[in-house]
């Protein structure tokens, strides 16, 4: 039995439950949230602002969404998805103009505005301020309000197990919708008390969400790059809401989950496109371990999504507390090793237990990268190199195309999805 350093003590599932208490291991202790550096975040937030990958890699997006496309099934998820959804982003949009129906009474609603959330079914509600660092530098003047709700809710269990599968990807995309669909209601509710509320969708995102979901106290970052959050782990979507009402902040707590990662290592072992990275760094001002996107992008693309880090999750599968029980009590991972845990089904290349991965041809990784018109300059570029430095008409013709094709793309996400065959 390994010494419990601390413990954490969190709201039970849904309004009513029970409190639920995590030990951490003393062995596990970090820090509470993630190791960060501050004048780094500040000195790259200034220096280098995030960009959303929807518009620096446009390239590759539309490569895999082509590929995609070519699975019946997926484009048929794809369309009708696009469908039920576009309408609660485009009313997500509008929320931030939305004023309060009554005057505020003045008192902390945290509370009130957090059991509201419980009763629309999120199972993670947490309240901090909106971090402006984290902010695309195409979404700079779009947030309004200056403290943010951190909102969580959950993917049904069950399909999640079967990743990658249609029956995974058609909860995911629900899931999406039913959190989209709950949080128009939540906005209105803090209208309904006075305040002001903006939806900050995930289709129409204004940044990385997770370092403000870690400054809540909603989880930390594992090493499979999702948030793990204490009752689901990474089988969660995440969704935020900013607003300008009287509130009190969450703190960020360490669940163990830092130091956990680096013995558990099940999903960095599983990746079938060896994506993610053993060791941790430093990235932008955190210690974190990066993915590697040009491994991970090509498996998405064909392979129904993928999302196997997502499911050989032991905190996905089994939740924190037991899983932290099991650590304490053994020392070991909570149903690593087995095939019930780390086992998978590739459509076309079969099952592969623990231990076992997916062999790819040579080339199976190679994408374009950047922008469209970026990604034409350098085929340009090559082409032009291949013959002899000689530029012909064609193909000054080609690249003028690719070009203005590119500059021609939207880079808003509501304007992406009126572009052509968007559904
Ligand atoms: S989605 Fe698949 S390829 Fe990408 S990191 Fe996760 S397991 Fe690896
Ligand atoms: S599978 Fe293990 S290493 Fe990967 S995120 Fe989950 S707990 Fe962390």
């Amino acid at each position: 039995m390994l010494k419990i350093g601390h413990e954490v003590v969190r709201p039970g599932r849904h309004r009513g439950d029970e409190p639920v208490t995590i030990p951490v291991p003393e062995e596990l202790e970090t820090v509470p949230g993630i190791p960060l550096n501050q004048r780094e975040v500040d000195w790259y937030a200034r220096e280098y602002p995030l960009e959303t990958m929807n518009i620096t890699e446009r390239a590759s997006r539309d490569w895999a969404n082509a590929i995609r496309d070519t699975h019946i099934e997926m484009r048929e998820i794809r369309k009708e998805h696009d469908k039920l959804n576009r309408p609660l982003v485009m009313a997500a949009r509008l929320t931030g103009d939305q004023d309060p129906t009554v005057e505020p009474t003045g008192g902390d609603v945290s509370q009130d505005i957090k059991d509201k959330a419980k009763d629309l079914g999120f199972l993670e509600v947490g309240i901090t301020y909106y971090d402006y660092r984290y902010t695309y530098q195409s979404k700079k003047d779009y947030v309004k309000f200056p403290h943010v709700i951190c909102l969580a809710y959950e993917q049904d269990f069950e399909p999640t197990q079967t990743i990658p599968s249609i029956d995974a990807e058609i909860v995911h995309s629900s899931t999406y919708r039913t959190e989209g669909a709950a949080a128009l209601e939540l906005a209105a509710y803090i209208n309904s008390i006075g305040y002001h509320a903006q939806i900050q969708s995930p289709t129409d995102n204004t940044g990385p969400y997770i370092p403000m979901f870690v400054e809540a106290g909603l989880g930390q970052l594992g090493a499979c790059g999702y948030l793990l959050t204490p009752s689901e782990g990474s089988r969660c979507r995440l969704i935020m809401i900013t607003t300008d009402a009287n509130v009190s902040y969450d703190k960020p707590v360490d669940y163990g989950i830092h130091a956990f990662c680096q013995v558990c290592q099940v999903c960095v072992n599983r990746c079938p496109g060896r994506a993610l990275m053993r060791d941790k760094i430093w990235w932008r001002g955190l210690e974190k371990n990066k993915l590697y996107f040009k491994r991970c992008r090509p498996i998405m693309a064909r392979y129904l999504g993928c999302g196997i880090c997502m499911k050989v999750c032991p905190i996905q599968k089994y939740g924190l507390k037991n899983v932290m029980e099991h650590y304490a009590d053994t020392g070991q991972v909570l149903g690593k090793g087995t095939h019930d845990l780390e086992g998978y089904t590739i459509e076309g290349k079969g099952y592969f237990g623990p231990g076992e991965l997916p062999v790819f041809d040579r080339g199976f990784f190679d994408m374009p990268q950047g922008d469209t018109e970026g990604w034409a300059f350098d085929n340009f570029k090559k082409q032009a190199a291949a013959a002899g430095g000689v530029i012909s008409d064609e193909l000054m013709e080609n690249f003028r195309q690719e070009v203005a094709r590119g500059l021609s793309q939207s880079r808003d996400d509501l304007g992406m999805m009126e572009e052509e065959d968007y559904i």
